[in-house]
């Protein structure tokens, strides 16, 4: 228990007290009972002689000192409670403001107890009142102290934060290391037969665009489809250099399209694998939207031209299955940009959607199959093998074999998604054979019809003059 002895110290109890007293005054009820008012209040101890220039010395204020009411004598008497009450306010209202304006621009918050501007005029002179109001000024310099002190603890602290947050931030970009799925925040966790090798989450683009160079279990996701789309980029470019001289433009739009679909498809996948690990769940879900819309512009890419030179003489079929093809890219987008189709539990439904994408070419294939020039067998047969390559790359993805089996062991290498990347390249690979094939066929075709023509022709005109008598030569004597 405090005594009155100890309170007069300039400890913490005091200061509390001090500010306590003042909180109170601020919103005091104006009915408040005067006796209530006294004992409550701390005042300055008008018996110490007061230097008014010196800052303000915390040791010389006292409180709960009832037997010195400020308002004694004259005003006593005349002055009600809420006269009090509102003097009181007014003048620690206008000193808060005071204050305040100091602070905000920058001028040091310590008041010289000469500084008594604020008392009202009528108040001018009068001991008591003058004491009040310099024993309020100094508990609201203590409040002020206490607010200053407090803004530089936190402003200290967020600095403190910062720099360890720049810290953590550059440590983070360079020595992070591989985590357990466990340690993993929720919206990175997608595969829990995975293990170890997980990458962190990272704190900028660059420092996921640096961890393809390190081992994780995203690494062989990254390179599968990065050295799929460069090799996919220079078959691009060989195949136009080297092109048959005799392709029409037609011939060479289809090979854009195609290449433009594969390429924007495994370039997203590779991006997402890059930097799914960025911290932050909106930008990876941005990046794993682009690459269920680069599966889907791989799969129309990939129909157009075969479709094309399927129905190469049956222009109508090849417009309805086109435009059959077009509506389910469409809606295979407009589900992609769902926010949750990217979650794990959604894995077998992103699995159905892209395979009933890809089979819906198994109607046109059978009508094509009908019509089928026994010349195209082998071309054709293409086309059932990266169907198939495409269907066990999604059963294994979806049912995550064989990572299932071995739970722990697929960390790094043979897991499902990996596998599932190889085998969409290889069918791309099979699928541009077949496409190139077909584009042969139908050059021969071409080819063989036109000479077939111009010889029909030149047989028509041999025929013509055997059958057209020669004009009788006139001999002119
Ligand atoms: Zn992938």
């Amino acid at each position: 228990m405090q005594t009155f002895k100890d309170r007069a110290k300039p400890n913490q109890h005091q200061r509390s007290v001090s500010l306590v007293n003042y909180d109170e005054l601020r919103r005091r009820d104006t009915a408040t009972p005067e006796t209530e008012f006294r004992q409550r209040r701390p005042v300055l101890d008008t018996q110490a002689s007061v230097d008014p220039t010196a800052p303000i010395d915390i040791s010389t204020i006292s409180s709960n000192k009832p037997e010195k009411c400020p308002l004694t004598g004259e005003y006593a008497e005349k002055a009600t409670d809420l006269e009090k009450s509102a003097l009181l306010s007014e003048c620690l209202l206008t000193e808060t403001a005071a204050v305040s304006e100091k602070r905000s621009a920058g001028e040091p918050l310590l008041l010289s107890a000469a500084s008594c501007s604020t008392l009202p005029n009528h108040l001018q002179g009068d001991p008591t009142a003058t004491s009040i109001i310099k024993g309020h000024r100094r508990s609201l310099s203590l409040r002020q102290r206490f607010e200053v002190g407090y803004e530089y603890i936190v402003s200290e602290f967020e600095h403190a934060r910062e720099v360890a947050g720049k810290t953590v931030y550059h440590a983070g970009e360079t020595v992070w290391k591989v985590c357990h799925f466990n340690h993993l925040p929720n919206w990175m966790q997608d595969n829990e037969y995975l293990h170890w090798g997980h990458r962190p989450p990272l704190p900028s683009l660059w420092a996921c665009a640096k961890s393809i160079f390190r081992v994780h279990t995203e690494t062989g996701n990254i390179w599968t489809h990065g050295i799929g789309a460069l090799l996919f980029l220079a078959l691009f470019i060989y195949t136009f250099v080297t092109m048959n001289a005799h392709k029409t433009a037609t011939d060479r739009f289809m090979l854009i399209v195609y290449f433009c679909g594969i390429i924007t498809c495994l370039l997203f996948s590779t991006l997402f694998h890059t930097f799914s690990c960025y911290a932050s769940p909106k930008v990876i879900k941005i990046f794993s939207k682009l690459d269920y819309c680069g599966i889907s512009l791989q799969i129309i890419g990939s129909m157009i031209p075969a479709l094309y030179y399927g129905f190469y003489e049956n222009f109508f079929m090849y417009k309805i299955y086109i435009s059959f093809g077009v509506v389910l890219c469409i809606l295979s987008i407009i589900v992609s940009m769902w926010d949750k189709f990217g979650e794990p539990k959604y894995r077998s439904l992103r699995a159905i959607v892209f395979l009933t994408f890809g089979l819906s070419n198994v109607i046109p294939g059978v009508h094509w199959y009908i019509i089928l020039d026994s010349r195209l067998v082998t071309a054709f047969g293409m086309f059932i093998l990266q169907g198939a390559l495409y269907v066990i790359g999604s059963l294994l993805y979806a049912n995550r074999i064989p990572e299932r089996f071995f739970p722990g062991k697929c960390d790094y290498i043979f897991q499902s998604h990996q596998i599932f990347h190889v085998l969409v390249v290889v069918a791309a690979l099979v699928h541009l054979n077949g496409i190139n094939s077909m584009a042969d066929f139908v050059l021969h075709l071409n080819s063989t019809s036109s000479a077939a023509s111009a010889a029909a022709t030149a047989a028509t005109v041999a025929a013509a003059n055997v059958v057209t008598p020669s004009p009788p030569v006139v001999s002119v004597p």
